[in-house]
Order: structure tokens, then C-alpha cells, then sequence
């Protein structure tokens, strides 16, 4: 019988990724995973066995051979491939590049190289005229090439392999030279140096705290059934210890672990925790490496000489052979949703990956995405509560002032006079300060200053956004008003506006407020000049600066003990984003500021400013109440189908003409609403929220519903569209 393989191939195709079908010559040993060339069009391309044996009904053409003796993925990551495909939506080819380095198809050129300044051995495979010599019986070889030609048959890799069995290497290296035989390298262990960051590893030798004994042996548990876990505690609750010793745990059971973290420079403390703990075990797979060094790292997963993987949503892919523990932090980072094809969200991938390969599944997070709550409550996942701090600090107390009344007051100052005097207070007191500004959602909505009413779409109850031509434009089902009303239409006021404050003008009313500070802003303009962001920390951190304004930036990974004021100048902004997330956003990076604050020993307190100071998102933050700002959402999802409650397909086409946008939108928004049956609600058409990218006209159409996907089986958009299953923001 003619053999096939199906080959998903490195060509730099446009457009949906295919595979390809050719003939596997007599005597290849070809296996799932395995790396080989092929003839493509004229060229000779590389590629990766998807599938072995498939039905072909043409003459096809051979492949050429192996690239590499060991398979690149296993048969369980081809098996995560195909579920991404069709999750996703994606061809099967796109899933497997994704899968891959990026520098792989480029780098492998002959063979496949090593790592960069390591030390390699070599590994050896049989070829089609290997097997045939040996099957005629009368090979024309030596002894010892005979002995090492029927190693290689056996199987036998590495030299120790082939000396086990009675060969030699030389014998081998023969071989190649004959072409009975391939030849390859492997790297063998090395620590980078961009990684060898050192740290005390202090609690290494502590004992668990009650509530991190009980998550670690109910995770543990879970090794071997596939179980998804939520970790749910505050930042300093332990949880970074937990994954710690779950790795341990994993390898001492003789299985590999891999660890996502969402952003390499504001996680480089949880990095290099693991490093300091597991050495040359780790590998780092993460983006911000260049595509070489990531290659680098990448092989040696492969060689296994790394079997713990901590790195960004790709790292998932990390060739391990036996998994048993995924970990993702700070689950609810919106970048573990890949925005380009396959469109995967790492979370719901991990968790796929434990039911393939049985690995426990731990999902960690201080303010967890509702639906991974929503899973935790309803026994999809397992709930794990690190409930306090492991150090008893206390998180800082909190106010929400209602920037209604100052304006009342005739307060022009962007600083209400509550967070005025605790700013000079904590000056006074030799303190430090840090005032945050949340630039999401600027001037889109149109809010009145006097009551905080924001106008909303009367038919999707979400804000208008505010266009530049003065047109309010509702994002979810395209209705437009010409312009916003000129006065507020529930209190009459005519201050009614939006809204548009700078880090400058802030950084001013500072100055105005305690003049003698030393004050630093960090905003995306003073970022551009690189290391910026290290130099501002550390003028903190020295004491150099006494108070920082800033945006997004000073949020995260800000561990600053002498902070004990944490002021966020509007609160409330990034809230009237049409978006089904907004408050899910906006209770987060609240937390995630607030717990910037106290966290020395000299106490903490936070200010929220805000013309919304009943909103949940607001009340919850403050009070730092996890369970009842998700009680909140999860009614409010309810309410409009929205995920948990629903799930979404986000439909996008762009293109030069307006009008060729508006007609295909339509044209799609009818053929789905006529196929939807009970599967989904189609929404819109409306213009993409950044209506034009690029000189290019965006609409965008949602599909919401208990199974919105099935209406895509039954309507093709055409490669005029991009569908994103699952979108974690309709603001694309
Ligand atoms: P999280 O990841 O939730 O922010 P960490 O694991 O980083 O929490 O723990 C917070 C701090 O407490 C760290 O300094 C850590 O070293 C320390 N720590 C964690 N667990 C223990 C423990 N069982 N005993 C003593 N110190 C601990
Ligand atoms: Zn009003
Ligand atoms: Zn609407």
C-alpha cells in the first residue's frame, strides 16, 4: 500500500493555511510531528506530518525526507492543534505555525540547527536506503556499520543509544555519509544569561500556610485527571509559592510544568522566582526574546533539557513530552486572547490541553474574569481561596469621591480637595504618592458633569460613542445621532460634554498642591525614551521622587513600600466604554492600583475619584469585595446573554471604500440573521469601534448566542471577514 502524509507546510502562504498531501517513499519512517522537506511548486519547502495515511484520489508527489530524527510536536499537541482549528475557526496549518518558533521555518535550512553557543551532541535516524540495504540482506558494509545500521533500525538516537547496542559513532557518521543514515544535533543544557536573574529564594524552606497547603494537595490531586483549578487570592497571598511548589511536585513526579505570565517586564519577579528554584530546568519562551533566543529555548524543550516552560501564550505549544501541570497567572490579562489567526485564548486552550494530556490546570488571579468565576461556582473549575495577604498586610483603605459635588463646590482643579490635602499630608509626612490616570475611554463618551449621566443607545442601553465629526454612533447596533443633545436630558445641566484631562495638567494641579515635591510623570510620551519606565521606578524606589502621576504604566508591577497614597484621578472613564468587559476592566486595574499602596510598613490609604460613585465597579473596588462586584456583573451579563451567559463571534471586514464596507456588512448581517434559527442574535451591522485603521473603512457584525458558531456552519462570511470566537472586547 502506498503510504500518504499530510503536511501543513512553511511556504509563506497568504490567506487560510492548507495542508498539503504527498507520498511517503518506501522505507521513510515518517511520524506524526516530524519535521520534513518537500517539493512545493518549484521550490523544496519545509513542513510538519499533521496526519499519516490520509485518502488521496491524485498522483502525489513524494516528500523529499526528514529534516530532523525527532518528531517537533507530539501527537497530543497535534490533537491541541486540531481543537484550536476548529474552535477557532482557523485551517489546521495556521494552528501548527503557531505552534512552532517563528525563526524555525527560516532557520531550518538543511537541518535543524541548535541553540546558539551550546554545546551539542549528535543524534542519528535510518533512511529509506537504510532499511533497503538492510531488507536486501546483502548490505555491502563493515561489521560495525552493520551492528550501527541495525541500532538505528531499532530505534537507537544518540550515541549512547548506538553504543549501547554494540555501534560506534564513527560507523554512524559513515553511514550518513552513504546516506543510509541521517545525521542531526541536539543541544545539551545551558542557562542563558538574560535569564539568569537571581533572587533569595527565601520562602523556598517555609512552611505552607493553611489555605496554600489545602490549594497545593487538592492541585496535586488533580495531576493525571486533567482538572481546571481557579487560584483565586489578592497579590502577596501566596500564590506565585503555590505554583512553585506544584512544579516541583510535577517534575519530582517525572513530568514537565508550564507556567504563562502575561508580560515579561512587569512579571520578572514570578520569572525569576522559578529560576532561582528550578535553574537550568527552565525555559524562557516569551515574545519580548528576539525570534533567535526564543529558538534557542524552544530547542531545548525539544532535546529535553528543559522540562519547566515559563513564558507568554505561546509557550503553551513548548514540545514537553509529559505535561502535568499548565499554570496561567493573571488570568484575566485581555493579551492571552491572540488577535491575529489562530485567534486562541490561551486560558481556554490550557484548559483544553489538560483534557488531552491530563494535566492539572491552574488558573491564578486576584480579580479572575467573571466567567472563570462563573466555572469556579458552578464546579466547572475548582475553586482555590488564598483568602489574605501571607504577610497580614492590610489592603488600604479607601474613599470614592463624587467629582459632582466639587464641581458643585467650584472645584476646577483636576485634585478633588480630599485627595488635595492626603497628598500633602503625605508629603508632609515624607510619604510618597501615586496618582493615576485612566486614559481609556477619553472624550468617546458624552457625560454631564453635573449628574454623571452618560448618554446611552436607547435600544442597547450602552454609551454613544462620540465621533470627531460630533456624530454619536452606537457600536453595538450602528445607530447614529447627528449630534450630542446640548443639554443633560435628565438634569437639564448644560455642562454637558466630554471629558479630556492630561497627565500634564494633572502633574500641574500637583504642583499647585504641594510645591516643594519632587514630582516624575510616566505616561506614553515619557516612556518613548527607552529604559524610562526602570529609570522613573527607581527614582521612587530611591526616594528621589516623592509623588508620580501617571497612566496604565504605574498600575502594574509597582512595588514601591514607601507608597502609602494611591489617588486615581477618574475612575469612572474607561467604565462608559461600550464594551461588555468595561467593568470587568475597570474593577481590575482599580485593584491593581489601589494595591499599590501600603505595601511597606507604613499603612496605606486610596482615593477614587469618580462621577459615578454608586456603580458597582466603583463600591466594590474600594471595598476591595471581589465576590460582590462579581455578583453585580454576572446579573448584568445575564441580562444581555452576554458571556458566561452567551457566547460571542465577533465578524470584521475592512476596506478602502465606505461603501463597500456598508454593503458587504449588510449583505452578511441578512444571510446570517436569515440562517440564525435559535443558535445566536445577530448584531449590527456597525462601524468598528476605531471605524477607520489605516486608511481602511471597519464594520463589524456579533453573533451572541448559546451557540453561535453553528450559525457559521451553516454561512461561510468568505475571506472578506475575520471571525474571532470567544473576543475578549468588541472594540477591536
Ligand atoms: P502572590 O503571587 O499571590 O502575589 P507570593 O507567592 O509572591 O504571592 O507571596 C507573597 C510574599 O510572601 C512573597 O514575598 C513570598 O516569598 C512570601 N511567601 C509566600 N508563601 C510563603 C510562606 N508559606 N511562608 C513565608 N513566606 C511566604
Ligand atoms: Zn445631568
Ligand atoms: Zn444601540
Amino acid at each position: 500500500m502506498t503510504r500518504t502524509a499530510e503536511v501543513a507546510v512553511f511556504a509563506g502562504l497568504r490567506g487560510p493555511a492548507r495542508t498539503f498531501t504527498y507520498r511517503v517513499p518506501e522505507g521513510l519512517d515518517v511520524r506524526i510531528g516530524h519535521l520534513v522537506r518537500a517539493g512545493f511548486g518549484a521550490r523544496a519547502v519545509h513542513g510538519v506530518v499533521v496526519a499519516l495515511d490520509v485518502p488521496a484520489d491524485r498522483e502525489l508527489k513524494p516528500l523529499d525526507g526528514l529534516v530532523h530524527p525527532i518528531p517537533l510536536l507530539t501527537g497530543r499537541q497535534l490533537a491541541l492543534g486540531r481543537w484550536i482549528a476548529e474552535t477557532y475557526r482557523c485551517g489546521l496549518a495556521d494552528a501548527v505555525r503557531a505552534m512552532l518558533p517563528p525563526a524555525l521555518a527560516a532557520r531550518a535550512r538543511s537541518g535543524l540547527p541548535a541553540a546558539r553557543g551550546e554545546r551539542t551532541e549528535p543524534v542519528f535516524g535510518i533512511t529509506p536506503a537504510g532499511h533497503e540495504a538492510l531488507a536486501s540482506g546483502m548490505p555491502r558494509l563493515g561489521a560495525r556499520q552493520l551492528v550501527t545500521l541495525r541500532a538505528l533500525a531499532a530505534g537507537a538516537t544518540t550515541v549512547a543509544d548506538v553504543v549501547h547496542a554494540g555501534g560506534t559513532p564513527a560507523a554512524a557518521r559513515s553511514l550518513a555519509a552513504r546516506g543510509l543514515a541521517i545525521r542531526g544535533t541536539r543541544g545539551v543544557r545551558r542557562v542563558p544569561v538574560e535569564f539568569r536573574l537571581s533572587e533569595a529564594d527565601l520562602s523556598r524552606d517555609m512552611p505552607a500556610t493553611a489555605p496554600q497547603a489545602a490549594a497545593i494537595a487538592a492541585a496535586i490531586a488533580g495531576m493525571g485527571t486533567g482538572q481546571g483549578f481557579l487560584l483565586h487570592g489578592v497579590t502577596g497571598s501566596g500564590k506565585t509559592e503555590v505554583y512553585l511548589r506544584l512544579t516541583a511536585e510535577a517534575l519530582a513526579r517525572g513530568l514537565g510544568a508550564i507556567v504563562l505570565v502575561p508580560e515579561i517586564a512587569l512579571t520578572a519577579q514570578v520569572v525569576a522566582r522559578f529560576v532561582a528554584r528550578f535553574g537550568e530546568r527552565v525555559a524562557l519562551l516569551h515574545s519580548a526574546l528576539s525570534a533567535g533566543e526564543r529558538y534557542d529555548e524552544w530547542r531545548r524543550v525539544l532535546d529535553g533539557t528543559a522540562d519547566v516552560v515559563v513564558g507568554s501564550r505561546s509557550a503553551l505549544f513548548a514540545p514537553i513530552e509529559n505535561v502535568g501541570l499548565v499554570v496561567v497567572d493573571e488570568e484575566q490579562e485581555p493579551s492571552y486572547k491572540q488577535a491575529s489567526a489562530p485567534r486562541y485564548h490561551a486560558v481556554d486552550t490550557a484548559l483544553a490541553l489538560g483534557r488531552l494530556t491530563g494535566a492539572a490546570v491552574v488558573l491564578g488571579s486576584a480579580t479572575p474574569r467573571v466567567v472563570t468565576y462563573a466555572a469556579a461556582t458552578t464546579g466547572d473549575l475548582a475553586l482555590l481561596e488564598l483568602p489574605g495577604r501571607v504577610l497580614d498586610l492590610p489592603l488600604p483603605k479607601t474613599r470614592v469621591v463624587d467629582l459632582r459635588l466639587e464641581l458643585k463646590a467650584n472645584n476646577r482643579s483636576t485634585l478633588s480637595s480630599a485627595l488635595r490635602t492626603a497628598l500633602q499630608r503625605t508629603v508632609a509626612k515624607g510619604e510618597q504618592a501615586i496618582l493615576y490616570l485612566n486614559r481609556r475611554g477619553f472624550a468617546t463618551v458624552v457625560l454631564c458633569r453635573d449628574c454623571g449621566y452618560v448618554v446611552l443607545c436607547p435600544a442597547c442601553e450602552i454609551p454613544f460613542a462620540l465621533h470627531a465629526d460630533g456624530r454619536l454612533v452606537c457600536h453595538r447596533c450602528g445607530r447614529e445621532e447627528p449630534r450630542a443633545p446640548a443639554t443633560c436630558p435628565r438634569c437639564g445641566s448644560a455642562r454637558i460634554r466630554h471629558l479630556g484631562v492630561g497627565t500634564q495638567r494633572v502633574e500641574e494641579d500637583v504642583r499647585a498642591a504641594v510645591p516643594n515635591a519632587r514630582i516624575v510623570r510616566l505616561d506614553r510620551d515619557a516612556v518613548k525614551a527607552k529604559g524610562a519606565h526602570a529609570a522613573m521606578y527607581e527614582r521612587m524606589r530611591s526616594g528621589q521622587a516623592q509623588v508620580i502621576v501617571g497612566t496604565q504604566m504605574v498600575a502594574k508591577g509597582f512595588d514601591l513600600p514607601g507608597v502609602s497614597l494611591v489617588g486615581v484621578v477618574n475612575a469612572d472613564t474607561q467604565l462608559s466604554l461600550p464594551d461588555f468587559t468595561a467593568a470587568e476592566r475597570t474593577f481590575e486595574l482599580l485593584a491593581q492600583v489601589l494595591g499599590r499602596s501600603g505595601r511597606g510598613t507604613v499603612g496605606g490609604e486610596g482615593i477614587l475619584q469618580t462621577y459615578l460613585p454608586d456603580h458597582y465597579a466603583i463600591t466594590a473596588a474600594a471595598a476591595h469585595d471581589y465576590a460582590t462586584f462579581a455578583e453585580h456583573e454576572l446579573r448584568a451579563r445575564r441580562r444581555f446573554g452576554y458571556p458566561p451567559y452567551g457566547r460571542l463571534v465577533l465578524l470584521q471586514t475592512s476596506a478602502a471604500r465606505e461603501a463597500t464596507v456598508e454593503r458587504r456588512a449588510t449583505e452578511l448581517a441578512a444571510r446570517l440573521r436569515a440562517a440564525a434559527e435559535d443558535d445566536a442574535d445577530v448584531l449590527g451591522p456597525a462601524p468598528a469601534f476605531a471605524a477607520k485603521r489605516a486608511g481602511s473603512y471597519r464594520a463589524q457584525l456579533v453573533l451572541r448566542g448559546d451557540r453561535p458558531t453553528a450559525v457559521l456552519d451553516r454561512v461561510d462570511p468568505g475571506p472578506d471577514w475575520t471571525v474571532d470566537v470567544d473576543p475578549v472586547t468588541l472594540l477591536g
